[in-house]
């Protein structure tokens, strides 16, 4: 690069977010109803409403409230596990050692619940075409462990995955499939939304997602039986008896009906939200033409993401050197060139947050020992995306080249041009 600040561009008075709350006066009344008429623990029409309204809108049968999108992905292993294993014996897990492929550029969230239950992840090799789970290296991850049964799948910041080739790996295999759509809510593949495309499903309220209770989640199912199961799980496994007594182990992770009424003056504004944050991304494509950028790319002829966060990956060639350690970074200023950490850093001097892509599972000090497949198979965690000329860890690359940019929809106006203008710079 060769910033030059001093040609008008001052920091921001307000800054600039990666993606912050939006609020609204009906959640304050929701809240209030919920205060008014004393439900205010886990039960209650807010409770009632939002599971309502949100298995409408994705169109699955049903949806249990719960206290966070991590408790919905840990209900669904644990169904998965059940159906598969049988009952799990207090403390030992529904998975028992099993091998569960699970997606591996994504938020650690995703892949915990399936230590919980006892198992031991699987990580597949990420696509360019939607930075989601390669199908070609989950079949190759079937071929070195036929024994897989479970495959949890992401929908990375909003873009579907490649559902309908990853769907027919896992029926060629009869896997069960679990889908995080923490980040994907409103989106859609083959006009199906996300959340139903999988047998046990996740959503997250959490604070910076497309719509938010400030926390929680929901776990959505067609499966009637399921769905009693995470709703007595969730409330600490009670059995019908004059005392508590119980069979199972179990869970404080219902949503409460305060949080509930959040999310449910959520709702209506879903749209909204996404359209503004559609409007950002296109307004970044457009604005980026010039630069040796892309953006991160979805499967425009099947699916409609929610667009919950824009971010965009730098050409190999015009890559500055760059290294990542375990904690910090270091990069060489060139001219024509950036990268991540120089166009992270320089928006942050001028308050803008961005971030980096979530660092691959494979790559995390706690999952190195775990199995990774490329769509070579298999794949160990390498300090280079590039070898033999080619690349053989996309993950790697996607981390390595790619950001996160600021996709706030409350952003001041003119901020996001400015923004573009800060990156163009760095390119200088
Ligand atoms: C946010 C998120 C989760 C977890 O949701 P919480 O409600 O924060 O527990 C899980 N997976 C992904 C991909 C997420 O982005």
């Amino acid at each position: 690069m060769a910033f030059n600040n001093a040609i008008g561009i001052s920091p921001f008075e307000e800054k600039v977010w990666l993606a912050r709350p939006s609020v609204y006066q009906n959640s304050i009344d929701y809240i209030y109803e919920a205060y008014t008429s004393k439900w205010m623990t886990t039960a209650g029409t807010n409770i009632n409403e939002v599971e309502r309204e949100i298995a409408e809108m994705v169109g699955c049968k049903y949806a249990v409230a719960l206290s966070a999108g991590t408790a919905a992905l840990h209900m669904a292993v644990k169904l998965a596990g059940e159906a598969l294993y049988g009952n799990s014996e207090a403390g030992k897990g529904a998975l028992r050692n099993q091998r569960i492929a699970c997606s591996d550029l994504t938020f650690a969230a995703t892949v915990n619940p399936v230590v919980y239950e006892g198992g031991t992840p699987v990580f597949i090799d990420t696509e360019y075409d939607t930075w989601n789970m390669d199908p070609v290296a989950l079949e190759k991850a079937f071929e070195t462990y036929p024994d897989i049964k479970i495959v949890l799948v992401a929908h990375l910041y909003g873009t579907p995955c490649k559902m309908d080739e990853i769907r027919e790996v896992c029926e060629h295999h009869s896997a069960i499939i679990i889908e995080d759509a923490a980040e994907s809510l409103g989106a859609t593949y083959k006009g199906v939304q996300t959340g139903r495309l999988g047998s046990y499903n996740a959503i997250s309220f959490n604070g910076n997602k497309i719509i938010t209770g400030t926390s929680g989640g929901m776990l959505l199912t067609d499966d009637k039986k399921a769905m009693e199961k995470v709703k007595k799980w969730s409330t600490q496994s009670r059995e019908n008896a004059p005392w508590y007594q119980h069979e199972e182990v179990g869970y404080n992770y219902r949503m409460s009906n305060v949080i509930a009424g959040v999310v449910r003056g959520q709702i209506p504004y879903l749209k909204e939200h996404i359209d503004r944050k559609k409007a950002i991304y296109m307004k970044y494509k457009e604005s980026f033409k010039n630069l040796p950028v892309k953006m991160n790319s979805f499967d425009a002829e099947n699916s409609e993401p929610n667009y919950w966060l824009s971010a965009m990956i730098i050409d190999q060639e015009a890559m500055c050197r760059q290294v990542r350690g375990e904690r910090e970074t270091l990069y060489v200023e060139e001219q024509g060139k950036s990268c991540p950490t120089e166009i992270l850093e320089t928006l942050a001097k001028f308050n803008a947050e961005g971030r980096p892509i979530w660092k691959p599972m494979h790559m995390q000090p706690i999952y190195r020992m775990n199995p990774f497949i490329t769509r070579e198979g298999n794949g160990r965690a390498r300090t280079n995306a590039y070898f033999d000329g080619g690349v053989a860890d996309i993950g790697l690359d996607i981390f390595e080249r790619g950001l996160c940019l600021p996709t706030d929809i409350t952003m001041e106006y003119g901020a996001q041009d400015v923004v573009i203008e800060i990156i163009r710079r760095c390119f200088e």
